[in-house]
């Protein structure tokens, strides 16, 4: 089992080794404490958070007959590392979208649960199921039955029918907290032995936008390389991120009104893989940050950020997510500097 990815070593197998979502914890544990357990649910959320692990996790809580759940607790099968079986059913509905595959999977809820209390199905990916499957999940799901449990799971929550929406208990899978991330990363390379320096755990765990499994990714692409003999730079461009540093330097770039290095700088943020429109909202935050410092100190240096903050902000108005492209940004960037270069040369009078 040595070559397998951290992101499948660790998948979360326990409740002690989940992470996160605090919330909807405490929710099911409300309804266990009080034995009145909702019978459908949609794990919604973006990639990456746990979701399926959770429904496996809770399969477990859900059987617990524990009624105070610790992690000291042997009884607690929560704890217990075993996969979830016989009475656990999944299904991956990309693959079978089709009203049989869901009625073949769903059979099986007429046979009472054989070791545990609740049977439980889900069914992933559940935005991609067929008319049919959810017309016949919807006559499913509102049968009086006590010993089953329906878990959807889903990235596209705005696919998922009204109809099916408003019968389902939904949970929310949020973005995972960069400290929480960071904090399982360092857990996972104490206990692989993988030498890295916590520099490097502190920008991979902000930057994949709350996903722990695209971090793990990315720590298993580090491992490869000794990272103490690399320069910041360079693990950036072998993780292919948005630099935050490198747009620091562009910020400051801006500043001194150099109009060629900006461009420079620009095309070679444009060759890393990222979002462009996160990328400048990143600048924009990195110029607010700065309006703060010298607000006291430099009234003249802080006039000119808070007037680059509003071009910046005009800007991002007239444009969607999704329409950033790498000619927008440049575009953008150079209007910044610009603005520096006229405003130094012309003093605070001249606005463009
Ligand atoms: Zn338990």
């Amino acid at each position: 089992m040595g070559n397998l990815f951290l992101y499948n070593k660790y998948k979360p197998n326990s409740l002690s080794d989940f992470i996160g979502h605090s919330s909807i914890l405490s929710i099911v544990n409300y309804f266990i404490s009080v034995g009145n357990i909702p019978c459908n649910y949609i794990f919604y959320g973006p990639k990456g958070t746990g979701k399926t692990s959770y429904s496996r996790i809770f399969f477990k809580q859900v059987n617990c007959k524990e009624l105070l759940h610790s992690r000291n607790n042997s009884n607690c099968i929560c704890n217990n590392d075993m996969v979830p079986s016989i009475d656990f059913f999944e299904i991956d509905a990309a693959s079978n979208r089709r009203l049989c595959d869901i009625d073949r999977l769903l059979s099986r809820r007429f046979f009472i649960p054989i070791k545990y209390k609740y049977r439980v199905f889900c069914i992933d990916e559940a935005h991609m199921l067929s008319k049919f499957s959810f017309n016949y999940l919807l006559k499913v799901i509102e049968d009086e039955n006590s010993n089953f449990i329906i878990v959807f799971i889903s990235t596209e929550f705005d696919k998922i029918p009204d109809t099916l929406r408003s019968r389902c208990l939904c949970f929310k899978f949020n973005k995972i907290k960069p400290r929480e991330i960071y904090n399982r990363l360092i857990y996972i390379s104490e206990k692989e032995g993988i030498n890295i320096c916590k520099k490097y755990l502190r920008i991979i765990s902000t930057s994949y936008d709350g996903s722990l499994r695209d971090s793990l990714v990315a720590l298993d692409t580090l491992r490869a390389f000794n990272t103490s003999i690399l320069s910041t730079g360079t693990v950036l461009s072998i993780l292919n991120l948005p630099p935050i540093g490198i747009l620091r330097m562009l910020v400051s770039l801006i500043l001194s009104g150099c109009i060629i290095k900006v461009r420079n700088l620009s095309r070679y943020i444009v060759n890393s893989n990222c979002c462009y429109f996160d990328i400048l909202l990143e600048i924009n935050n990195i110029i607010t940050l700065l309006n703060i410092k010298y607000s006291k100190s430099n009234g003249a240096i802080s006039y000119l950020l808070s007037k680059l903050r509003n071009v910046l902000i005009r800007e991002l108005k007239y444009f969607n997510y999704y329409n950033y492209d790498a000619i927008n940004f440049i575009y953008i960037v150079t209007k910044l500097v610009c603005y520096v270069s006229t405003f130094k040369r012309y003093g605070s009078f001249y606005i463009p």
